[in-house]
């Protein structure tokens, strides 16, 4: 089989083997395949007519939940395995041919019922970097679970609700099932939605009482919510903390920065992340021991560079507008 051809239109588009793969493209990409790694909205869009749609399930389905319609997908073609990437429910990696690996987002470990990225050995990966800078580095998730538990622990002593705060699609459906042992317990509404969906997918999560934007229904004292990540300056934010003195505490790799709860007001923040951490990042590079890596997303040239040290030929992908590889 001959080599794969790898260029940058709408997004990154493979050649190889007479078909042609359209990886998460920016919009409409005329390729024989659209592949939709999952259903972020930055990774999302309704693709081509005339194109086939890789795409697992659920991403179809949390698709379809967030307005966009993928209309008929398939997760089989020549050629092609799609691979669990772990990064949120039904996110994919695809591997073409044993040539190209490219991740989507990929997680680095074990969170509740999602795993981490299933790689391949490929000749070319194009890996995510988001946290391709060496302080990234996120503590085990058992340990960020009893820190939580015990800063729940005490801010109920003293009487005090607490917010646990994530992106609606992905992370709020982690915190709902590690937190989901609290009582009272309640779900943000546009958490619910996803909770819903993924209900539909055959993982069952605690819904509690569902709250709507308007905080209807909040009990008081305390009391644990599931809710999207948002900026303390948000309305729902400050009624939360003048009416219910509840406490803010978000999850995000970025957390691993000290400054992070400081800069969006929250009152705790924790690094859990739906993405591989730097350590995990170049695991898996080492894994698929590849000829050439590109970086995409993140600190494409940092751990480019790093990855230079180590003897691997690896490029940022942002920085190239042509061809990148012509045999
Ligand atoms: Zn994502």
């Amino acid at each position: 089989m001959g080599r794969a051809k790898i260029s940058l239109r709408n997004g990154i588009t493979v050649e190889y083997a007479a078909a042609s793969y359209a990886l998460d493209p920016k919009g409409q990409a005329k390729a024989d395949y659209t592949f939709v790694s999952h259903a972020h909205l930055d990774h999302v869009q309704t693709p081509d007519p005339g194109s086939k749609v890789l795409a697992s399930k659920e991403t179809r389905l949390l698709a379809k939940a967030r307005g966009f319609d993928l209309g008929k997908t398939t997760e089989t073609a020549d050629d092609v395995n799609l691979l669990d990437s772990g990064h949120i429910l039904g996110a994919r990696a695809i591997c073409i041919g044993d040539e190209v690996l490219y991740t989507g987002d990929a997680a680095g470990r074990d969170r509740a019922f999602l795993g981490r990225c299933r790689t391949k050995k490929a000749r070319v990966l194009i890996t995510e970097s988001t946290f391709g800078r060496s302080n990234y580095v996120f503590p085990p998730v058992s340990q960020i679970v009893k820190d939580v538990n015990s800063t729940i622990g005490m801010l109920f002593d003293k009487g005090r609700p607490v917010v646990l705060m994530g992106y609606a699609l992905g992370k709020s459906q982690i915190l709902s099932h590690l937190f989901a042992s609290w009582s009272p317990f309640y779900v943000h509404e546009k958490v619910a939605e996803i909770n819903d969906v993924y209900g539909q997918c055959g993982v069952s999560l605690r819904m509690g009482k569902v709250v709507g934007a308007d905080l209807e229904g909040l009990s008081p004292g305390p009391w644990v919510m599931v809710a999207p990540m948002m900026s303390s300056r948000s309305k729902v934010a400050q009624r939360l903390k003048k009416e219910h003195d509840a406490a803010l505490v978000a999850f995000s790799g970025w957390a691993a920065d000290p400054g992070y709860a400081y800069s969006i007001g929250a009152d705790y923040a924790f690094a859990v992340s739906d993405h591989c951490d730097y350590n995990e990042l170049l695991g898996l590079v080492k894994e698929v021991s590849p000829e050439q890596v590109y970086t995409t997303h993140g600190f494409t040239a940092e751990f480019a560079q790093d990855l230079r040290k180590l003897g691997f030929d690896a490029k940022p992908l942002s920085g190239y507008q042509a061809f990148l590889s012509d045999y």
